[in-house]
């Protein structure tokens, strides 16, 4: 069974996203992780982000076995990725491994921004998360405090609102919600309650299977 979970930045997709696949007992990948760690590379070369030719090439030969790396989870990283996720050649580059990932049994959750329309469009469940802006910064805003970042909340909302344009106005595999997935607004939801209404969603499709 695959599990594919879209939505904007901060949304709660990837904290979600953990929690259904250990409850289920399936694999877990945050591809927004694949994106940063093409980013790191760049950056830690002192390449510019605007170099396609090498992001291209950084995504090609990418060593996705330090995907845990806490730098990747930055604030910084977030907006790097999201510049170079936007290259065609790059996404065509990671595609194969998450496709791959997806096939594992018994099950795999992958959350992104196109995993529901592009990477595994044939998903057994595809939910969108999302929340209004104000509460993803609010709680990006929480979790990078906890992680010793003191970024100002405008600063967090400001790169939350570019972050969202560019991701959904970009030529490739713009962020949207699949024709057939199954939307959660989670603004107003906790943690728990967001899980409880992804799994309701998860536990109705196998009933149905
Ligand atoms: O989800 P996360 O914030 O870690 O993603 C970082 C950036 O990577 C996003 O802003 C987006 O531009 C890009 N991304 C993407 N496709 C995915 C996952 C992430 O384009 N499947």
């Amino acid at each position: 069974m695959i599990i594919a979970i879209d939505g904007p930045a901060a949304s709660g997709k990837g904290t979600l996203g953990k929690r259904l696949a250990d409850h289920l007992g399936f694999a877990h990948l945050d591809t927004g992780l694949l994106y940063r760690a093409v980013a790191a590379v760049l950056m830690a070369r002192g390449t510019p982000l605007t170099d396609r030719d090498a992001a291209a090439l950084a995504a090609r030969t990418l060593d996705v076995s330090h995907l845990d790396a806490p730098d990747l989870r930055g604030a910084r990283m977030g907006e790097a990725a999201s510049v170079i996720s936007a290259y065609q050649p790059v996404r065509d580059a990671l595609l194969d491994f998450q496709r791959q990932f997806g096939g594992q049994g018994p099950g795999a959750v992958l959350d992104g921004r196109d995993i529901g329309t592009v990477v595994c469009p044939d998903a057994d469940v595809k939910l969108f998360i999302t929340a209004t802006p104000e509460e993803r910064a609010r709680r990006r805003h929480l979790e990078l405090l906890r992680r010793g970042e003191d970024v100002a909340y405008e600063t967090i909302l400001a790169d939350i609102r570019r972050r969202d344009e560019r991701d959904m106005t970009r030529a490739t595999a713009p962020l949207r919600a699949a024709d057939d997935a199954v939307t959660l607004d989670t603004t107003d939801l906790d943690a728990d309650a967001a899980f409880q209404a992804a799994l309701a969603v998860v536990e109705e499709k196998r009933r149905k299977t």
